[in-house]
């Protein structure tokens, strides 16, 4: 990937590379100015994921909480935890970013939660909402839909990847990690 070369500040613009789990943990951090902590679990490691430093993902929670938590109270509250993630706490335990299957199968979101897949876990108008935002062709969104309702939760996420990237539904990998769409979406990444 892209190790260690993106900085916090960069984060909002790549959003448009993430796929849909991402981008709406993103939106929603943005919203509310704030993640529960399966929320903060998956970002978070995603980020890691992508090449964000323990540094500049210190520097991004700080700043993304800061209209509801002052320095004080971020420091008390989260910033171990994101050290944790990155192995500099506790066990020193360097934890991996979530796979699909992990995200997809576990630790189901509940009310005012915002982790989880959205082909999985949201309803289809919210899932329909979510995409027209992403600025998705329109025409593209019901056979999206209807893969997610059917179960097809991964080769949902695979057509919207597809389509971002304007590629050839051979030259796609099958979604599987949401850190490998990130690489196949990110015109800079190496893959
Ligand atoms: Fe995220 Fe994977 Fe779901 Fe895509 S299929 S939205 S990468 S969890």
């Amino acid at each position: 990937g892209n190790n260690g070369v993106i900085n916090h500040q960069d984060i909002p613009n790549l959003t448009k590379y993430f796929p849909l789990c991402m981008q709406n943990l993103q939106k929603s951090l943005q919203m509310e100015s704030h993640l529960r902590h399966g929320g903060r679990m998956q970002y978070g490691l995603f980020l890691k994921g992508i090449g964000v430093s323990l540094e500049e993902s210190l520097l991004f929670w700080k700043k993304a909480f800061s209209k509801k938590f002052n320095d004080d109270q971020f420091q008390k509250g989260y910033a171990y935890n994101i050290r944790h993630s990155y192995g500099m706490e506790g066990k020193r335990t360097n934890y991996s970013p979530f796979s699909c299957s992990k995200i997809i199968m576990t630790n189901p979101p509940s009310t005012g939660d915002h982790h989880g897949c959205p082909f999985r876990h949201a309803s289809t108008t919210v899932l329909e909402k979510m995409l027209y935002q992403t600025g998705i062709n329109k025409n593209h969104v019901p056979e999206i839909c209807s893969l997610a309702k059917l179960g097809h939760y991964q080769l949902a996420c695979t057509k919207m990847l597809t389509i971002f990237t304007n590629a050839n539904e051979e030259e796609v990998e099958n979604v599987i990690h949401p850190n490998r769409y990130f690489d196949q979406s990110y015109p800079e990444s190496e893959y």
